[in-house]
């Protein structure tokens, strides 16, 4: 490696990637592709570093109890009223809502919308399809749904990016984009991309 190389690599933003559960190595070779460095992160002081923040999908009962216990939820919380962007998928767009419907488990709830879990009923709990993002550009946007939600309203700050049968599925309000798919299992980083740019102050 040149000295340039490692300087360019130094000077790289921090992606963290919350490793409790779900796509945690898929989401940090697409951070790595978008032109970042990645980390794993599950405990609070890493947080410090990081330019955004990456929830990946799972199951979001059992991330945001994982977030209490480890004090993870308060200390998201401070890093991103501290400048730090956040990106949740699936069960991540969960957790970053301030409403879930019919549920009080535990959240991060920063966004101004609400989550309808498991939404996309049972026979099609997991399907693939072609999303128009019109702030991406470049043609549309393959998304994989599994077991997705979806937003079903949003504050007046929220800026809806994309929906699927008149379902918002992708938004995005300040440093918080939501996506109810799963864009690290597609092969493009066109919206790991775009949160760096959110990330680092670009869009
Ligand atoms: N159904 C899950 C939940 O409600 C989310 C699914 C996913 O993240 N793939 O937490």
């Amino acid at each position: 490696m040149t000295r340039e190389e490692i300087a360019e690599i130094e000077q790289a933003p921090v992606i963290g990637v919350l490793s409790y559960q779900g796509d945690v190595r898929e989401h940090l070779v697409a951070v790595e592709a978008a032109g970042a460095r990645a980390v794993p992160v599950n405990r609070p002081e890493q947080l410090r570093e990081l330019a955004g923040l990456i929830i990946p999908g799972g199951e979001s009962t059992t991330i945001g109890k994982l977030l209490t216990h480890f004090g993870m939820d308060q200390a998201i919380r401070e890093c991103y009223e501290q400048g730090m962007a956040l990106f949740g998928t699936c069960a991540g767009l969960i957790l970053m809502a301030r409403e879930i419907e019919g549920s009080d488990q535990p959240r991060l709830g920063l966004m101004d919308i609400t989550a309808r879990r498991n939404a996309f009923g049972r026979q099609v709990q997991s399907f693939e399809t072609d999303l128009d993002v019109p702030d991406l550009g470049g043609g549309p946007l393959r998304a994989v749904f599994i077991r997705a939600p979806y937003i079903s309203a949003v504050g007046a700050g929220v800026r809806v990016m994309a929906s699927f049968n008149e379902r918002i599925v992708l938004a995005r309000q300040d440093r918080l984009l939501a996506a109810a798919f799963h864009p690290e299992l597609v092969g493009e980083t066109r919206l790991h991309r775009y949160f760096l740019d959110i990330a680092t102050g670009k869009v």
